[in-house]
């Protein structure tokens, strides 16, 4: 069954999101790099990979639906945080606006009874919930940082073994 024009819309919709979120990320990863905390970079980095996958899940999956994948501008991410904190607060409220748009798309594909959809969309559904705990664990964990330079070099060597 060819996918309905406005779900196909709407999953264009959503790979130029996950985009923005993998340059977003990026940016955050620029940030971290020039304040020379490396572990932080590799984390944004291996994130903004992350976001790139799920847009080609998005585009893989219109394909397959016999839709039509439209690339359209990617805004610019913001490139100036005051603190790592202030990152991952950014972080955090990004990640819980992703999760908005995901149930959307679930209650798009529910009202035209799309179960194909409704069945990739799980997938997203479950990966936001590690998404916003990751993003939340980190973001307290640096409510704890706060002045110490030394815990903050130390969570930079964990960040830093992400893969
Ligand atoms: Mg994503």
């Amino acid at each position: 069954m060819l996918i309905n024009k406005e779900i196909e819309k709407a999953i264009n919709d959503q790979i130029n999101a996950e985009l923005y979120s993998a340059y977003l990320y990026l940016s955050m990863a620029a940030y971290f790099e020039s304040e020379n905390l490396k572990g932080f970079a590799n984390w944004m980095q291996v994130q903004a990979k992350e976001e790139v996958e799920h847009a080609m899940k998005f585009y893989s999956y219109l394909n397959e639906r016999g839709g039509r994948v439209f690339l359209s501008e990617i805004k610019k991410p913001e490139t100036e945080w005051d603190s790592p904190l202030a990152v991952f607060e950014h972080v955090y409220e990004h990640e819980k606006g992703v999760t908005e748009r995901i149930y959307k798309l679930v209650d798009l594909a529910t009202s035209k009874n799309d179960h194909t959809t409704k069945s990739l969309l799980n997938w997203f559904v479950d990966e936001q919930v590690e998404e916003e705990a990751s993003a939340n664990e980190i973001l307290e964990m640096l409510k704890r940082v706060k002045d110490s330079p030394n815990a903050l070099f130390m969570l930079d060597s964990r960040l830093g073994g992400r893969k």
